[in-house]
């Protein structure tokens, strides 16, 4: 994996992602937006809602992102391009370089262990970001590209994890999963960018591992995947729409929790200010503290990429330890967190 010399951030994250100025970060050449992030919390939050529920939600999560995921590939493989690429003969090429990207980006480490053209993909792969959500990646990118619905299953074999996805043409039709609209606000972020590479100086901060296919933080030791947003809001919408409108409560209180524990545990130096925001893509801060406004402590985050997980983050870094969260919903692509 070739590195900036300057930064040590390998090329082909630089290459493909860009850090918009108005906090938004964008897979090179297209629209689609996506965060760095633990992946603890996707974890934690999912566990979380889960365990409060006492129901199994894992269906709904796998579904959710399976229907996401092929609309990602499918716009990522437009026009010529795309219809090369599913060309058979490309087929298995399009599967490396995806193993490839998952790598890179911190989702997993996986290897092809067997591959039939319109039937089936074998997986075997290890330091999964989280199961549940890479089934839905893996089915929805064979659905994709082999024009079939799909399903997947999922075993344990002497500590690996394997996947098999198969081709599913008997499966009932579904609605198009709903996409949201999104306005993005005027903002301006307040970063130094890598002068060679032009990623944020912060990301250096990282360490890249190429063997275990996972990016780290050194101060937190948690590990970072690079998600795309639609995904994960399409999880959290559809746990919403099937288990109702609690589900955002619980994911600002759980993403609160998950980093209050991390800073009181381990000592989260970014959490000591709200520039970490920035520099992963979750929105910009109007300010780095709470400001007085119509008598609450307020603050204010421009292009926010989920509000309930964002105004946990926002609650955590100002020491909200227990109470809830409270915040009022974007508009115009601005929200209010609301401290006590
Ligand atoms: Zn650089």
């Amino acid at each position: 994996m070739k590195r900036c010399g300057d930064c040590g951030v390998p090329k082909r994250v630089s290459a493909k992602h860009h850090w918009r100025d108005n906090g938004v970060i964008v897979t090179q050449g297209t629209e689609l937006r996506g965060i760095f992030v633990e992946s603890g919390l996707l974890c934690s939050v999912l566990s979380g809602i889960e365990e409060r529920l006492g129901i199994p939600i894992e269906h709904i999560i796998i579904d959710a992102k399976r229907r996401d995921a092929k609309i990602y590939v499918d716009n990522m493989l437009k026009g010529a391009r795309g219809r090369l690429t599913r060309m058979k003969l490309f087929r298995r090429a399009a599967y490396s370089y995806m193993v490839k990207q998952a790598a890179a980006i911190g989702l997993a480490e996986v290897t092809i262990l067997d591959y039939r053209p319109g039937e089936s993909l074998d997986l075997e792969m290890g330091y999964v970001y989280n199961p549940a959500l890479f089934a839905g990646d893996v089915s929805g990118a064979f659905e994709s590209i082999e024009g079939v619905r799909a399903k997947v299953d999922r075993t344990n074999k002497g500590g690996s994890l394997q996947m098999t996805v198969r081709a599913w043409p008997e499966a009932p039709e579904e609605e198009r999963l709903k996409l949201e609209e999104e306005t993005w606000a005027h903002a301006l972020t307040s970063f130094q960018r890598c002068p060679s590479c032009g990623v944020p100086r912060e990301l250096s901060r990282w360490r890249w591992s190429v063997d275990e296919c996972r990016i780290s933080d050194e101060a937190t030791g948690e590990w970072l995947i690079y998600v795309d947003t639609a995904g994960i809001n399409a999880v959290f919408r559809e746990l919403e729409r099937e288990l109702g409108e609690d589900i955002p409560k619980m994911v600002a209180d759980l993403s609160r929790d998950f980093y209050v524990k991390l800073d009181g545990g381990k000592g989260a130096p970014f959490l000591r200010d709200l520039r970490f925001l920035e520099y992963r893509g979750f929105g910009v801060p109007e300010s780095m503290y709470p400001v007085a406004d119509n008598g609450n402590k307020c603050v204010a985050v421009r292009n926010p990429w989920n509000a309930a997980v964002v105004a946990g983050c926002v609650a955590a870094a100002c020491g909200l330890e227990g109470s809830p969260v409270n915040w009022e919903a974007p508009k115009e692509g601005r929200m209010t967190v609301i401290l006590p």
